[in-house]
């Protein structure tokens, strides 16, 4: 080896060992490189992890405070559930209503004092067991009647084992009751709520003992309470009716068995009926049940919907209805049969007691001493207040029974006045009081109304004024002011100067049998009915009464009637012929009335007080038509007048105006015509219109006719009451006249030919034909014979029918000689002779 080998090798070696280096250089730096790659991400690494670990510490923190939050929230919670769970008891506490836990084992868990109150005196705690309880409950605290703790104890304890725990009602030894209700919760506690039912419970006790059934249905109509009454009504329902139950179902079990025997045949309809009714609410209705029971059925409804019903047992009600109704029909029946006997008793008391005042009258004609003379005058005066009694009686007891019918018609309102003024004439003139009538002028006279009722009013009160005045006059005044449809109002006032009534007593006397007691009074005979009736018959013609009156000054009774004017009325025909006339009367409300009569047909009057006067009046201008004087007058009458009137040479006609014109008896005179007072205004105008050629010559030349050489006037007396034909014939027995009697009307009829009467008396009712169709027949006939009826009361012929008939006017039984000697003075013709002879004082 040399050197260079050696060197060779060296160098080879060297290089090599280069090489090596340079390879372990890069490698040195590769892991150089590598390491710092490493280590930077090792850096990074742990970077991240230092950041990790501090996000990991501040979540770690957050935890933490999370953590506590929880605990507090927990904690917070935890206090609200308990205050929570506090407050629900306290709550139940509150409630009146007992409310208990149990759990699953049936111990207590907690209960409110309202259920733990009735068991005071046991120490109930939680854990306490539930039968423990109710067994310590039964013992001492509920009212078990018949049943035995035991028994109540083991059903109870049944009771509760179920799945649907059925409610129980107690009662409790203190006589409250009380509703006991449980429920089982879902992880096995029992819940118990006991509810204090009493106030419910008395509202049942009392409808349970109501006398009248009860029962309510809900609104799908089932039942769902009913009281005892209501299953006893319906006992064979009875066991159907349950809670539950629908009406229909009631209704259908009711028609099956034959129930309701009104429904037999059309039990559908019968049922459609019934529930539409009970659906209806708000009716009552009446079925009798198939054992005769009659029930009325009201069904309502209740606020929820539901129908509550009740049922009223009513045929005790019904039978006492039944039992009222015929005795009702049995009284109206009685009351019929009553009217009619006191119709025809009080004709038949009224005939014989014609006889007995008839008689009486008479008897006080004849001879007699003072004692006779004052029993007879007794026995008249009494039988004349007992006719009267009795007609007021007939007359009320009819308005009572309320069979007064008014029957209108058209009637003369003036005439009809002056009819009953003209029958009270004689006791006035008895009296010596005026009776006028002051009709005004320019009233129609014929009205539609009652002339019958109105005749009736009027007597009462001009009776009543004439019965009470013992000096003065009785003035009947009417007016009349237009109403619609052509009526008139009409008011009519009777005014008296008599004895007057005391204020406090003029509301008094309206009432019946009431009269005004004083001593004044006392001697008046009456029953007090009169004004009584007449308000009632006023009143049903729609009109009002009424009185003033000065206690010693007088009375004016008045009343106000609507009456329609009735069509045929026609105005009063106004005498044409007369102009001038002259009227002599000491009273100033007669010359007045005449006045007002005379003065709007264009009449001039001149009015005179005295018969001097008219002398006087006449010396100065005897250019007067007629002079129309008053009968009695002081100083000088009527009859001296006429005489002095021809003394003095006036032959003017002179008429006489007289309130007792048979006071003149067989007197010659001249009067151109003699009126009764008070005067019709158509009767006046009538002989007014009559005065024709100037009677002068034939009152100067022809010498009254001696009255011998006139014949008897003939009077027929139509009558068919033997008494009332005596009587008759003895009041007539002093008169000249020439009287035969017909026992009927048709007697009556057959005489009037033959016999040919100036006057005939009819009466009304007789046998065979009565005295109205007499009337007609004989004008049929031709006949203008006047005829007067007579009838026995006022009421019993109606006016206007009578009228109508053709008779003249009427008289009032009981017969009064005056009246019959009146209208005999009146018809008498100038061909027969007075029939009146002088009246005894004048003869004397
Ligand atoms: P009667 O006349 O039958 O007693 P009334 O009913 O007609 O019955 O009258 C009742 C009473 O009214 C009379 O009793 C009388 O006291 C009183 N009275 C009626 N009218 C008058 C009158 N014109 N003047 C005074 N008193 C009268």
């Amino acid at each position: 080896m040399d050197l260079s080998e050696r060197l060779v090798k060296e160098r080879r070696a060297r290089l090599a060992a280069e090489r090596l280096l340079e390879q372990k250089s890069r490698e040195l730096f590769a892991a150089n490189e590598k390491l710092a790659i490493h280590a930077r991400s090792l850096s990074d690494q742990i970077v991240e992890q230092r950041q990790v670990v501090k996000s990991a510490l501040s979540e770690a923190e957050l935890l933490k405070s999370q953590n506590t939050r929880f605990v507090e929230d927990l904690d917070r919670a935890h206090t609200a559930a308990v205050m929570a769970e506090r407050r629900l008891w306290d709550a139940l506490e509150t409630i009146n209503d007992g409310f208990a836990v149990f759990d699953s084992a049936k111990r207590l868990v907690s209960a409110n004092a309202a259920w733990l109150a009735p068991l005071q005196g046991k120490v109930i705690a939680p854990g306490c067991p539930y039968e423990d309880i109710i067994r310590y409950a039964a013992e001492t605290v509920i009212d078990l009647g018949d049943d035995t703790p035991d028994d109540f104890v083991a059903r109870m304890m049944t009771r509760i084992e179920g799945d649907r725990i059925e409610p129980v009602t107690v009662k409790l030894r203190n006589g409250s009751w009380v509703r006991i209700q449980e429920r089982r919760a879902r992880d096995g506690d029992l819940v118990c709520l006991a509810v204090d039912i009493t106030e419910q419970m008395r509202i049942w006790a009392a409808i349970d003992v109501l006398p009248d059934a009860f029962v309510l249905f809900d609104r799908e109509e089932r039942l769902l309470a009913c009281n005892q009454r209501y299953r006893e009504m319906f006992p064979d329902s009875a066991p159907l009716m349950q809670p539950g139950v629908t009406f229909e179902d009631l209704l259908r079990h009711g028609l099956k068995n034959g129930h309701v025997p009104q429904a037999v045949g059309h039990e559908e309809d019968w049922l459609a009926d019934r529930l539409a009714h009970f659906r209806a609410a708000d009716t009552i209705a009446e079925n009798t049940l198939a054992n005769g029971r009659v029930i009325l059925e009201s069904d309502h409804v209740t606020p929820d919907g539901g129908r509550v019903g009740l049922r009223t047992d009513i045929t005790a009600i019904r039978e006492q209805q039944a039992q009222l109704e015929s005795a009702r029909t049995a009284a109206e029946a009685a009351n019929r049969a009553k009217s009619a006997f006191l119709a025809n008793m009080s004709h038949e008391i009224r005939t014989p007691m014609n006889g007995v005042v008839g008689m009486a009258e008479l008897l006080c004609d004849t001879a007699l001493s003072e004692e006779q003379r004052l029993f007879a005058e007794t026995i008249r005066s009494s039988g004349e207040a007992l006719l009267v009694i009795i007609n007021d009686i007939l007359d009320y007891s009819k308005i009572e029974a309320e069979r007064l019918t008014l029957r209108p018609e058209p009637f003369d309102l003036e005439r009809t006045i002056h009819e009953v003024t003209m029958l009270l004439q004689p006791r006035a003139r008895e009296k010596g009081i005026d009776l006028m009538i002051d009709f005004d002028m320019f009233l129609p006279t014929r009205f539609v109304g009652d002339p019958g009722r109105l005749r009736q009013v009027l007597t009462n009160l001009i009776g009543n004024a004439v019965k009470f005045t013992e000096t003065g006059h009785v003035l009947t005044r009417v007016v009349g002011v237009d109403a619609e449809d052509g009526s008139q109002t009409l008011h009519v006032t009777v005014e008296d100067t008599g004895i007057g009534i005391a204020p406090e007593f003029l509301d008094h006397i309206f009432g019946e049998f009431n009269q005004v007691e004083d001593e004044r009074n006392r001697k008046f005979e009456g029953t007090g009915l009169g004004l009584a009736i007449t308000q009632r018959l006023i009143e049903h013609m729609g009109g009002a009464v009424w009185v003033d009156s000065d206690l010693g000054q007088g009375s004016s009774f008045g009343f106000r009637v609507t009456l329609p004017v009735a069509e045929d009325s026609a105005p009063v025909q106004v005498p044409v012929a007369v102009r001038r006339v002259i009227a002599v009367d000491d009273q100033f409300i007669n010359r007045t009335i005449l006045e007002r009569q005379l003065a709007p047909c264009g009449i001039e009057v001149t009015l005179c007080r005295s018969g001097a006067e008219v002398l006087e009046r006449l010396a100065k201008d005897p250019a007067y038509d007629v002079v129309l004087t008053d009968h009695a007058m002081p100083d000088m009458d009527g009859v001296q007048l006429l005489d002095n009137i021809r003394v003095a040479g006036h032959t003017l006609p002179v008429m006489l105006l007289s309130s007792n014109p048979t006071g003149l008896g067989t007197l010659a005179h001249d009067f151109a015509a003699i009126l009764q007072k008070p005067i019709l205004r158509s009767d006046l105008y009538r002989h007014l219109q009559g005065l024709t050629a100037p009677a002068v010559e034939a009152a100067a030349d022809v010498a009254p006719l001696a009255q011998i050489d006139l014949r008897q006037m003939r009077v027929l007396a139509a009558e068919d009451n033997k008494t009332n034909q005596l009587v008759f014939q003895k009041m007539v027995r002093d008169m000249d006249i020439d009287l035969r009697f017909a026992d009927n009307g048709r007697l009556a009829v057959e005489m009037v030919p033959d016999f040919q009467p100036d006057l005939i008396f009819m009466d009304i009712s007789m046998p065979e034909m009565d005295g109205k169709e007499a009337a007609r027949t004989i004008r049929a006939m031709g006949s203008k014979v006047p005829i007067v009826a007579l009838t026995a009361h006022a009421m019993d012929g109606d006016a206007e029918a009578i009228l109508a008939a053709g008779i003249d006017r009427y008289l009032t039984k009981p017969l009064r000689k005056t009246a019959i000697e009146g209208a005999l003075a009146e018809y008498c013709p100038k061909a027969a002779r007075a029939p009146v002879t002088a009246p005894a004082e004048d003869a004397a």
